[in-house]
C-alpha cells in the first residue's frame, strides 16, 4: 500500500479533549476521527488493526466450536420488557420509537436478542451445549464517554452466550472461554491480569475480567505477589459477606419476622433472582464514600429495599415472610432518625409494620445498614449478627498490605477492563421461558453464561501499553501494517525499482508492507513513520541505495542496522 493511495493524514498536535497517550495518539496519526462525543470514525489503518483483533478472537472461538452469528443493532422494546431490564438498564440504553410509534433501543448487549434467537430451537438436550457469539457495534448512552475508544458510546464488542445442559456443564464452558480469553490476550503479547470482579461463595455466580494494565485505567486492582489472586476492587466488596443466624431467637430485634441478617446472600438471590454481585454494585453507586465496607451484607439488604421495579417491597416481604411489605423512609425520615443524610449514610430506612392481631397498629422506624455498631438497626451488631471476612476489606486495602490467599502481599495497579467473562445460570432462561426437555422429558431452564470482549477498547488499550513519546508501537499482531518503507526519493527510478522489489518480496512472504511514497522531505516522514509505529521501518534514498547502505530500524527499541541491498528483506521478515 502507497501512503499517496490511502486518505491518511497525521497532525501535530492532538486535540483538547484526548487526555490519555492512546486517545491523543490515535488521532494525531489520523488512525481515526471523532463524529461527535463518544463516537468515531475508524480510518483504514484502525480498521485494519480492528480486523485483525477480531480475526485472533475468530479464530481462538472457532477452536473451541463457537458460532458466529450476528444479530440486530434495533430491538423492540417487549423484548427487553420480558427481563425488565428495559427499566432497569435506565438511560444507558438508548430509546427511541419509529414511525409506527413502536418503541425500541438500541443493543447495549445482547443478552435477550440471543434467547429469543435460539429459544425456540433449543427443545431437546440433544441440542444442547452450544455457544454462540457476534462481533458486533453496541450502543451505551455512557454518562461521559472518554479517552476515545476505551469509552466510546458506539463500540465494537465480541460478545458471546453459551447454554448449557446444567451447572456442571455451563462452568466447564466458562472454564474453556476463560482459556480461549487467555489464548487472545497472549497472541497480543501484552501485560494483563485476570481479576475476580466478584466470585467465590456467592450463589455459585462467577466472573472474571480481564484487565490490561495501564496507568490510565478507570479499575483499581490489588494483586498479589506470591500467589495469582488478584481483584478488582471497585467490587470486591461484594465477595465472601457471610451472614450468619443470631444466637438466638430472642435476639432478634423484630419478633414478627426474621431480620435481614437471618437470611444469607444466597437466598436473597434465590428469592429476588437477582445476584448479590450486582445489588451491592448497585448500593455502591449510590453510597457515600464513608460507608464502611464493613456493612456489605446488610447494604445488599438494603438495595433489596430500594424499591427498583425489580427489586420490590413484595419480594422483600416474601423473603422476610413478612405480612405486609415493608414500606420506604422517605429522605427526611432518614434524616430524622439518622442525624445524617441518606446520602452520607448511605444505606437506606425502612418502615417496619407492628402487627396486632387486627392488622397493623403502627409503623416503627428502623434503618438498615450501620456505619457503626449497633447504630442505624437496633440490636444488629457486625460480628455478632453477621461477619465480614477479609475479602469484603479489600475495597479499603492498599498496596502492602497482605494476601488474602497467603502470606504474600498486595501490589496495586491500574486496569482497563478489555475482557469479561460471566456465569449467568438460569437468570435469563427463566424470564424469557428458556427450557429443553432433558433425557427424562423434563422441562428444564438452561445455564447460560456470557462472555464479552471490548474488540475497539483493546485496540486502544494496547496502545497506551505499547507506545513511547514519538508515537504508536504496535503489537506485531494487531499492526495495520509490518513493515513501514520510507521512500525517500519517489522521483528517482533505481529507487522506485528497489522499493517496488523488497515490497513484493516482502509480500510474497506474508509480510504486509507500507510505503511513504509521498513528496515530503526525509525529517518529515521519519517523524511519521515514528507516530504510526508499524513494528520495522525500511530507509531507502538515492545515496544509501549507491552506497549498498540500507537502514532498517525496529520501532520498538529503535536498534539501527545498516545493510546491503540483499540483506534487507532477511531483516525485515
Ligand atoms: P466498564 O466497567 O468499563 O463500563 P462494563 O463492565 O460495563 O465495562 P461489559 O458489560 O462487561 O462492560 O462489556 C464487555 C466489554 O465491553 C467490557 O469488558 C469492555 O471491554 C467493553 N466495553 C464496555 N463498555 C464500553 C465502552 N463504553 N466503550 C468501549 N468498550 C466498552
Ligand atoms: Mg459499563
Ligand atoms: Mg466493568
Ligand atoms: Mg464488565
Amino acid at each position: 500500500m502507497k501512503w499517496t493511495k490511502t486518505h491518511l493524514y497525521t497532525l501535530k498536535e492532538a486535540p483538547s479533549d484526548a487526555e490519555i497517550p492512546s486517545h491523543k495518539l490515535l488521532v494525531r496519526s489520523g488512525f481515526m476521527k471523532k463524529l461527535a462525543p463518544g463516537l468515531y470514525t475508524y480510518g483504514a489503518m484502525a480498521l485494519r488493526a480492528i480486523r485483525k483483533f477480531e480475526n485472533i478472537i475468530r479464530e481462538e472461538l472457532d477452536k473451541d466450536g463457537a458460532i458466529e452469528i450476528l444479530m440486530p443493532v434495533v430491538h423492540p422494546k417487549e423484548l427487553w420488557m420480558e427481563t425488565n431490564r428495559w427499566n432497569e438498564m435506565g438511560a444507558g440504553l438508548l430509546k427511541f420509537k419509529n414511525r409506527n410509534n413502536h418503541e425500541f433501543c438500541l443493543g447495549a448487549t445482547h443478552e435477550e436478542a440471543v434467547v429469543d434467537y435460539v429459544r425456540h430451537d433449543l427443545k431437546s438436550y440433544r441440542d444442547l451445549p452450544k455457544n454462540i457469539y457476534q462481533i458486533q457495534t453496541k450502543y451505551r448512552d455512557e454518562i461521559r464517554p472518554r479517552f476515545g475508544l476505551m469509552r466510546g458510546r458506539e463500540f465494537s464488542m465480541k460478545d458471546a452466550y453459551s447454554f448449557d445442559l446444567d451447572q456442571e456443564g455451563a462452568l466447564k464452558t466458562y472454564d474453556s472461554m476463560y482459556k480461549a480469553y487467555q489464548r487472545i490476550f497472549d497472541r497480543l503479547g501484552l501485560q494483563y491480569r485476570i481479576v475476580q470482579a466478584d466470585a467465590g461463595n456467592i450463589g455459585g455466580s462467577q466472573t472474571h475480567e480481564f484487565q490490561l494494565l495501564a496507568d490510565a485505567g478507570e479499575d483499581a486492582l490489588l494483586v498479589s505477589d506470591k500467589t495469582q489472586f488478584a481483584a478488582n476492587i471497585e467490587v470486591c466488596p461484594a465477595i465472601d459477606v457471610e451472614v450468619y443466624q443470631p444466637a438466638s431467637q430472642a435476639e432478634l430485634p423484630i419478633e414478627k419476622f426474621a431480620t435481614p441478617h437471618q437470611k444469607t446472600i444466597a437466598d436473597l438471590e434465590k428469592f429476588t433472582g437477582i445476584r448479590a454481585f450486582e445489588l451491592v454494585k448497585t448500593l455502591y453507586f449510590s453510597a457515600n464514600e464513608d460507608v464502611s465496607a464493613k456493612d456489605s451484607s446488610l447494604k445488599a439488604f438494603a438495595v433489596l429495599l430500594r424499591g427498583s421495579d425489580e427489586v420490590n417491597p413484595i419480594k422483600v416481604k416474601n423473603l422476610l415472610g413478612m405480612t405486609n411489605p415493608p414500606q420506604m423512609l422517605t429522605d427526611e425520615e432518614v434524616r430524622q432518625v439518622t442525624g445524617a443524610n441518606p446520602g452520607s449514610c448511605g444505606p437506606v430506612g425502612l418502615k417496619i409494620p407492628i402487627y396486632a392481631d387486627n392488622g397493623i397498629q403502627n409503623f416503627k422506624n428502623y434503618i438498615v445498614g450501620a456505619n457503626e455498631d449497633g447504630f442505624h438497626l437496633k440490636n444488629v451488631n457486625h460480628g455478632r449478627d453477621y461477619q465480614v471476612t477479609q475479602f469484603a476489606d479489600l475495597r479499603m486495602a492498599k498496596e502492602g498490605d497482605k494476601c488474602p490467599e497467603s502470606d504474600g502481599r498486595l501490589k496495586s495497579y491500574r486496569g482497563i477492563e478489555v475482557g469479561h467473562v460471566f456465569y449467568l445460570g438460569q437468570k435469563y432462561a427463566r424470564k424469557m421461558n428458556g427450557v429443553f426437555l432433558d433425557k427424562n422429558g423434563k422441562s428444564q431452564f438452561y445455564e447460560m453464561g456470557c462472555y464479552g470482549i471490548g474488540v475497539t477498547r483493546t485496540v486502544q488499550a494496547s496502545i497506551e501499553q505499547s507506545h513511547d513519546q514519538d508515537g504508536i508501537i504496535w503489537p506485531m499482531a494487531i499492526a495495520p501494517y509490518h513493515v513501514h518503507i520510507c521512500h525517500l526519493d519517489p522521483k528517482d527510478a533505481a529507487v522506485n525499482g528497489f522499493v517496488e522489489a523488497v515490497a513484493k518480496e516482502l509480500e510474497s512472504k506474508g509480510v504486509e508492507v507500507f510505503i511513504d511514497d509521498r513528496d515530503e522531505r526525509p525529517g518529515v516522514k521519519f517523524k511519521d513513520a515514528d507516530l504510526l509505529g508499524f513494528p520495522v521501518r525500511i530507509v531507502v534514498g538515492k545515496k544509501g541505495l549507491e552506497g549498498n547502505q540500507i537502514e532498517v530500524v525496529l520501532r520498538r527499541t529503535k536498534e539501527v542496522s545498516k545493510l546491503a541491498q540483499d540483506q534487507v528483506v532477511q531483516k525485515a521478515l
